[in-house]
């Protein structure tokens, strides 16, 4: 089942999803975001980044 990354709440498919994971709303993200240590925050931010992989 699909939960919220910061709350853990159990969710439907209608939530806020991104490459990130799921999330109850983009409030969530944002504040999922604020919750992790730099070094977290750096791989979150690579994994949206698309030309990583056209080197
Ligand atoms: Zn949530």
């Amino acid at each position: 089942m699909k939960k919220c990354l910061y709350c853990k709440k159990p969710l439907d498919d209608d939530c806020f999803s991104n490459k990130v994971g799921y999330f109850c709303s983009e409030d969530h993200f944002d504040k999922y975001l604020k919750s992790l240590s730099d070094e977290e925050y750096v791989e979150v931010q690579n994994s949206f980044c698309v030309c990583s992989d056209d080197d």
